[in-house]
């Protein structure tokens, strides 16, 4: 058995075989045994054949006897020894994930690897020798100056830079010296929110609210400023960092200066896989104090950790729409509470699951009021489009507002979610749309990248959901009409139209199409604070993260839409969204205008928003949601099968919703000894707003309860019966806990 010690008594023929029970990166549940000989602790990394693949495969257990019969185990192919066996903390964050989320274990351990690390390749060859790890060690030993001064910089570090300097090697603290950055004076609210996080000891959420320009992230340093000096290691997460190297300068600057430099590590999915790996070894070996990262850098293993912050708590990019659906938010809370360490939630506009839980006192709500700097804030005004003549979709007061700003030498933020020419390209004559072939969607009209200026501006169309695109008809396929218009706008339209109004203004656009190309969303950001742009058109894009020091006027459109959506959750992200776009503008001296157009300026979430009014807008969304029965009340999952036909998508899902009362339909699963089912909503199968995608047809099923223990313990139950279900072989499906968007 492997918890035997192998005795220096046995002899040496005894074959000390050890049973690995795996976890593999593939769409099956369960774990896969092997055999090694040896011993291997769980945690570690293993080659193994699966199929006619050979895997990287990470050791769950090492059981006495193995699942199957002893003579169909295969064998390890390689241990790989280049890292240390991953610990129990994260081994156990892994279970947990995979447990919540149902999904396969290794389907959440192994993608959150650094590439490198998790494919055999690295590790096969010749020129592999000794992986990944071992190359770059012996490249960063080689590069290495003398280990003694490493010693000493070290020493002085953790003795918080009383000792002398080394002359012969620059300490971290000459570098903080050199840059140290001047620290502002805290506001009372700051002091007072600084001074609660210093007094946490162990587990605890707290949601830091404040306006855009409060002076959060000057709290975030603090608190990790605190917890670099006793030791310990500080995690960051943040929805996006591609779009806002500024934010990545404030935090190296600031804690760099304790951490030392390279003491920041910074993790998001635009990295190389060699820079990642380097990055993400860093902070495993504690030599980075703080990672600073995306949603993906929640999975890396953190030997000190001491505190976690996540900035903009509210936002859906925390959420992962694929493989293993995930909130990262709600599994840093979890791992929070398992490493005993606080946890810091910030935003302007929480989300309404955590202020639901500030406000009945499971997390410590904290609140900056005021901005930090003296600028007022921006005023928000509705425009009322019901009495207005719109012009290419703009009211008048918007374009005279535009117009005042360029006078002044201002610039202005045109805000329009929807990119794309026109929605739609329409025949007059008989009603033609341009459709997708392949998906029950409209074909976007774009306007494509043009050669010379001045030259005919070429168009094409395109599908939003799979991704197809085909050239402009020169008539209607139905009847021949030659004169096609395009019905609605878009951001290149909008663009062009506002060039057209003030021809001598600076146009430009920042979308997912103008962005597309590396590094060209920072290019254009770079124009704008430079001033060389004076009309911004852009998309929530423009929302995330930028200040604009000279931005005095925000215009935004077609807001509407979101407050009337089939999507629950959509008014919640509408107020974050126009919020966000708000505080953009004005940090600089004049006070900035914002100017929402909209047929509904009666709402509550509108009335709110103009008295920059988050509690009031949450005490109403939260009223509702209370009586509609909706979370934060209730817990839900989402069955979403896929299928040629969509007859056959609901056809598995009448299936699965009515297994609680047919066992036989599963083999005789019985999901009543799981699960208190009076206390589970299973809803109708409905086919989605856009059923057809590429020639898949989908449909989807509510699950839904008034407990999340009750709904966990179910869909553990359920989804282990769906694949015997008999409509399971014509489907895809998968399952979603706490989706966002229904
Ligand atoms: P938030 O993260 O809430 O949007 P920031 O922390 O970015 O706000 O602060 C906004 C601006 O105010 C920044 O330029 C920051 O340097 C500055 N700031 C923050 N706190 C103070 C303070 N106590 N005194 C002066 N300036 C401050
Ligand atoms: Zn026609
Ligand atoms: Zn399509």
């Amino acid at each position: 058995s492997t918890d035997q010690p192998r005795s220096d008594a046995a002899p040496a023929e005894q074959d000390p075989t050890t049973w690995v029970r795996v976890a593999l990166d593939v769409p099956l549940a369960g774990l896969f045994d092997y055999r090694v000989p040896g011993r291997v602790e769980p945690g570690a990394r293993v080659i193994v054949p699966f199929g006619r693949r050979e895997l990287v495969g990470i050791v769950m257990e090492t059981p006495d006897v193995p699942a199957v019969a002893a003579e169909q185990v295969k064998d390890v192919i390689q241990v790989l020894d280049d890292l240390p066996a991953f610990p129990a903390d994260w081994l156990k964050l892994a279970a947990f994930a995979a447990d919540y989320y149902q999904r396969p274990m290794g389907e959440v351990m192994l993608p959150s690897l650094p590439g490198p690390l998790r494919k055999p390749a690295s590790y096969q060859g010749a020129r592999s020798a000794g992986g990944p790890v071992a190359r770059l060690d012996a490249r960063a030993a080689k590069a290495a100056r003398p280990r003694t001064s490493r010693r000493g910089g070290k020493r002085r570090e953790e003795e918080g830079g009383e000792d002398m300097p080394d002359p012969a090697v620059r300490s971290p603290d000459d570098a903080s010296a050199a840059l140290a950055p001047v620290l502002p004076q805290l506001n009372e609210a700051q002091e007072a929110a600084v001074d609660a996080l210093a007094g946490l000891a162990g587990f605890k959420p707290v949601l830091l609210h404040g306006v855009t320009g409060s002076g959060k992230t000057e709290v975030y340093l603090r608190a990790a400023e605190r917890v670099l000096k006793q030791g310990r290691q500080v995690m960051l997460l943040v929805p996006e960092i591609n779009l806002t190297p500024q934010l990545e300068g404030v935090f190296r600057r600031r804690l760099e200066a304790i951490a030392g430099p390279g003491g920041v590590a910074v993790l998001h999915s635009g990295l190389a896989d060699g820079e990642r790996l380097e990055a993400w070894l860093r902070a495993v070996r504690g030599q980075a104090r703080v990672l600073l990262g995306t949603r993906l850098s929640l999975f890396t293993p953190l030997p000190a950790l001491g505190l976690i912050v996540v900035d903009e708590e509210h936002d859906p990019s925390y959420k992962q729409q694929e493989g293993l659906r995930y909130s990262a938010r709600d599994l840093a809370i979890w791992r929070a509470r398992e490493r005993d360490v606080p946890i810091v939630l910030g935003s302007a506009t929480p989300s309404l699951e955590s202020w639901h839980h500030a406000q009945n006192g499971r997390y410590l709500l904290l609140s900056l009021p005021q901005r930090a700097l003296a600028s007022a804030p921006p005023r928000i005004r509705l425009l009322d489009t019901r009495n207005q003549r719109l012009v290419q979709g703009l009211a008048p007061q918007l374009l005279k507002a535009v117009g005042e700003r360029l006078e002044r030498g201002e610039q202005s933020l045109i805000f329009l979610n929807r990119r794309g020419y026109a929605p739609v390209l329409h025949c007059d004559a008989c009603g033609w749309v341009s459709g997708c072939t392949r998906c029950s969607a409209y074909m976007v009209l774009h306007r494509q990248a043009s050669g010379a200026p001045g030259g005919a501006a070429r168009h094409e169309l395109r599908c939003h959901h799979c991704g197809w695109q085909h050239r402009v008809p020169a008539a209607c396929p139905d009847c021949g009409n030659q004169d096609l218009q395009p019905m609605g706008r878009g951001t290149q339209r909008l663009e062009e139209h506002l060039a057209e109004v003030f021809p001598g203004a600076r146009v430009a656009r920042i979308d997912a199409d103008s962005t597309r190309r590396k590094g060209s969303a920072q290019e254009l950001f770079a124009r704008v604070h430079a001033g060389e742009i004076d009309i911004l058109v852009g998309t929530q894009m423009v929302a995330k993260g930028h200040d604009f020091q000279n931005l005095g006027f925000v215009g935004v459109l077609n807001a509407d839409a979101m407050l009337f959506s089939h999507d629950f959750r959509a008014p919640e992200r509408l107020f974050a969204q126009l919020m966000q776009v708000a505080g953009r503008a004005g940090r600089a001296g004049t006070p900035a205008e914002v100017y929402i157009q909209t047929g509904y300026p009666e709402q509550p979430l509108y009335q709110a928003l103009i008295r920059h009014d988050y509690a009031g807008f949450a005490r109403y969304a939260l009223r509702e949601r209370e009586s509609a029965g909706l979370p934060p009340f209730a817990f839900q999952a989402l069955l979403t099968a896929e299928a040629r036909e969509l007859a056959q998508a609901q056809e598995f899902l009448a299936q699965a919703r009515a297994l609680p009362e047919r066992p036989d339909l599963a083999g005789g699963t019985d999901l009543s000894q799981c699960a208190d089912l009076a206390r589970i909503t299973l809803y109708d199968p409905v086919p989605l707003r856009v059923v057809r995608v590429a020639n898949v047809e989908r449909a989807q099923l509510l699950a839904e309860s008034d407990s999340r223990p009750v709904l966990q313990a179910f869909l553990r139950a359920w989804s282990a019966a769906l694949p015997r279900l008999p409509a399971a072989a014509r489907v895809r499906w998968h399952l979603e806990v706490d989706p966002l968007e229904i």
